[in-house]
This record gives C-alpha cells, sequence and structure tokens, in this order.
C-alpha cells in the first residue's frame, strides 16, 4: 500500500494546466484568467450623482436655489450650474459644471418660483468621480483569477468582451461491467450503472464539459476501444470499476498499455485508505485518466481526493488541495486499527458556528445511499476512531 499523498503528488506532478485561448466574455463564467487585465478607460466614465436630488454648489448651501433645469439619467448636461442655482438630478446622471456636489432629495423642499430650499452640503457630497471604481491604466485582475459573475460584469464595464483563459476541461466518463444496465427490467445477476450519472454531475458540478461514454462491457479489446474513442475529445477521462484484482479488471491493463503507446506514465496502486484502496491512474499522451474504484462509494471518495485536484489544476485553478475543517464528533466513530486512513461518510452542520459531525448511515463502501445522506468525509487516521467529543477533520462535499 502506498500512502494517499504520495499517490495524489505523483498524479498532480503528471498533470499539466491546458494551453490557455480566447475566449468570449460569455463563454468565461468558471474560467481562468490566463492574462493580466489593464483598464483602458475609466469606470466610472464620467463624474456622475450617486442620489436622486439637486446638483449644487456647497458654497451655496443651506440655502433656497433657484432650480435651472432636470438631468436625468442617460443624458449629456447642456447648462452649468451657476451661483445660487441648483439642477434637478437623477442617480447615475452627469454632475453639471459649476455643481460639487448633490444634495439628496429627502434634504430638500420645494419652495414657490421654482426654488428649492436645500439643507447643507459638503463638496463632493454624493459625487461618484470618474475613475472611482477602476482607472484607466489600473491593473484590474491578474492570470490565474477564477472568473465569477461580478468577474464579467467588471470586464463588461471595461469593454473587454474577449479575455485569454485556460479551457473547461472536457471530462469523459466510462463505467465498465457486464452487470451495468441503465434502464428497464433487470435480468439476474444485472445491476443498474449508478456510478457514471454521479461522476457525470461531479463533472459538471466542478464547472468541467461532461462528456458521457457510455457503458462498456468487461473485454479487453471492448475498453480499449471505449477508452481511445473518448481520448480524442476529451482533456481527461474517468473509468470506473475493473481496478480491482478480479479476473474481468481490464481496465488497469488497458490503462498501462495506451499509456506505454502514447508515452505516459503509468499507476496501480494500492492506496492506504478506506474506501476506495485500488486506484489506475495513467498519462494517455497528455490526457490523464483515473481508473476509479467499481463499488460507487468508493468511485465518488476517489474522485474526490484524486480527480478533482487534478481536474481544477488542468483548468489553471490555484485552489487545488481540498481543505478540511475541524468537527466536534457527536458520537463515537470507532474503527479498526488497519494501516489506513479512512474516510467515513457524516453529516456535518454548524452549532453556534463550530463544525459539529455524525457518521451518514451505513459505512460500506456499495452503499451509496449513505453517501447520498452525507456531505462531509471524516478523516481517521490509523488506530481505534474518534471518542464522542473528540476533534475530527472533516472533508466538506
Ligand atoms: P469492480 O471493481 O468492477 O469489480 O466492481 C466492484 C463492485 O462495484 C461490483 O459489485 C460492481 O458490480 C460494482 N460496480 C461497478 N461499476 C458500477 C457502476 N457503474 N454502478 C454501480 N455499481 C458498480
Ligand atoms: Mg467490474
Amino acid at each position: 500500500m502506498i500512502p494517499l499523498a504520495d499517490a495524489q503528488s505523483t498524479i498532480l506532478d503528471a498533470v499539466a494546466v491546458l494551453p490557455a485561448r480566447m475566449f468570449a466574455l460569455a463563454d468565461a463564467r468558471g474560467l481562468v484568467l490566463a492574462q493580466d487585465v489593464v483598464a483602458g478607460e475609466p469606470v466610472p466614465p464620467f463624474s456622475n450623482t450617486g442620489m436622486d436630488g439637486y446638483a449644487v454648489r456647497a458654497a451655496d448651501t443651506p440655502g433656497s436655489l433657484r432650480v435651472v433645469g432636470e438631468l436625468p439619467a442617460g443624458r449629456a448636461p447642456t447648462i452649468a450650474v451657476g451661483p445660487g442655482e441648483a439642477i434637478r438630478i437623477m442617480t447615475g446622471a452627469p454632475m453639471p459644471d459649476g455643481a460639487d456636489a448633490v444634495v439628496m432629495v429627502e434634504r430638500t423642499r420645494v419652495d414657490a418660483d421654482d426654488h428649492v430650499v436645500v439643507e447643507a452640503a459638503r463638496s463632493g457630497e454624493h459625487v461618484r468621480l470618474a475613475g472611482g471604481d477602476v482607472d484607466a491604466g489600473d491593473s484590474v485582475f491578474q492570470r490565474g483569477t477564477l472568473l465569477t459573475p461580478a468577474h464579467l460584469g467588471v470586464l463588461a464595464s471595461l469593454d473587454v468582451f474577449e479575455v485569454v483563459c485556460h479551457p473547461r476541461p472536457r471530462v469523459g466518463v466510462i463505467s465498465t461491467g457486464d452487470e451495468l444496465v441503465e434502464r428497464g427490467a433487470l435480468e439476474p445477476g444485472r445491476i443498474r450503472d449508478s456510478n457514471r450519472p454521479m461522476l457525470l454531475a461531479l463533472v459538471d458540478e466542478l464547472g468541467c464539459e461532461a462528456i458521457d461514454g457510455g457503458i462498456v462491457r468487461d473485454d479487453e479489446r471492448a475498453i480499449t476501444e471505449a477508452v481511445e474513442r473518448v481520448l480524442d475529445s476529451c482533456d481527461a477521462l474517468l473509468t470506473s470499476g475493473a481496478v480491482s484484482v478480479g479476473d474481468y479488471d481490464y481496465v488497469k491493463l488497458v490503462l498501462e498499455r495506451v499509456a506505454g503507446e502514447r508515452g505516459g506514465l503509468s499507476l496501480w496502486a494500492q492506496v492506504a485508505i478506506k474506501p476506495a484502496k485500488p486506484l489506475a491512474f495513467a498519462m494517455l499522451g497528455a490526457v490523464p485518466a483515473f481508473g476509479l474504484p467499481g463499488n460507487p462509494v468508493s468511485a465518488r471518495v476517489s474522485f474526490e481526493l484524486f480527480a478533482r485536484p487534478a481536474l481544477r489544476k488542468l483548468a489553471g485553478r490555484a485552489d487545488i488541495a481540498a481543505e478540511s475543517v475541524r468537527a466536534t464528533a457527536r458520537s463515537a466513530m470507532p474503527r479498526r486499527t488497519d494501516g489506513k486512513l479512512h474516510l467515513d461518510r457524516v453529516r456535518v452542520w454548524l452549532e453556534d458556528g463550530r463544525y459539529v459531525c455524525e457518521r451518514a448511515g451505513a459505512q460500506a463502501s456499495n452503499v451509496l445511499s449513505g453517501m447520498a445522506a452525507a456531505n462531509g468525509l471524516a478523516l481517521l487516521g490509523d488506530g481505534d476512531g474518534a471518542e464522542a467529543g473528540a476533534e475530527v477533520r472533516v472533508l466538506l462535499l
């Protein structure tokens, strides 16, 4: 058995960030910038009012001022504010010449004869200066920034509608097993494929493009063909099943052979963890392939520990390693000493700002309903487990 950290670092060292290219802004949400963005213009582009009210000369306030015009947002000022004058102005409208402050409408009262009585204003009050958000020449975002909807808004405000990013990894997902069927009646000995829908959803949730490679029979040639077919259109590949020591466990052989043909490393390891001990990994040229175990809980855990960090690295993300939180065990979590790190399915919740956790359902590696009931994996180091009230580390799912 090899330690978890060794398997993880072997994989991460082998995986390279996908080459960057140009993307339309509309396609860039969730992508990682591969360029620095420098503002070519100021935001806001002109000084404007942050309030509905009256544009005034602060020196004239408080006082009764003559209203000489009206400025809605979107209109350019045509007249200036002279001494003793005010212009009715709406939020977002440009500041007219002469005015240096805005008195919000709630602090004013319309007098007779188109005059307005305004309270005292400081120079600059409620004025949003040109470039006050971003100035021309400012370095706005650095390479490595993960683009969220707010980033896209800022880029649009700067008239940046194309950005150089690392692409969203395209990830193929294949299930293997003669026993697997998708829908309909079950013949004797058959079960339904639960790994593929789960893995496709995990890939999608991670912001990658999921590519369904279907179910493949336990046949070395069929697995080779399926892997090679998916490989051409993918940046990464996930298979499940057939990586153990059973008589029909061909995935590890196929990954090893294709990696050899394409000049990449391959690894077939028993990792010192439970669940998800067997792992096949190979670089099929530049494409990392993960032979995840067949038991659904193991496949889910293996995805979390090995595939998720690698897919993040492909996408250019800096937050690659999963961070664990500290939680208090609500009830005891006993385990046997076996030389492995155990990853128990737990429910985690906050009580008075602190995490508390408790085992979620049955812990066997074939019981996927326990996984569905969990929102965390408690990391129980080798030994006899955690007592009630003990602190444990938990990976949040
Ligand atoms: P294997 O590693 O191929 O021997 O599979 C281990 C266990 O996981 C067996 O009980 C398989 O039937 C089961 N299994 C494998 N693939 C899937 C799948 N896609 N969906 C549900 N169960 C699976
Ligand atoms: Mg199998």
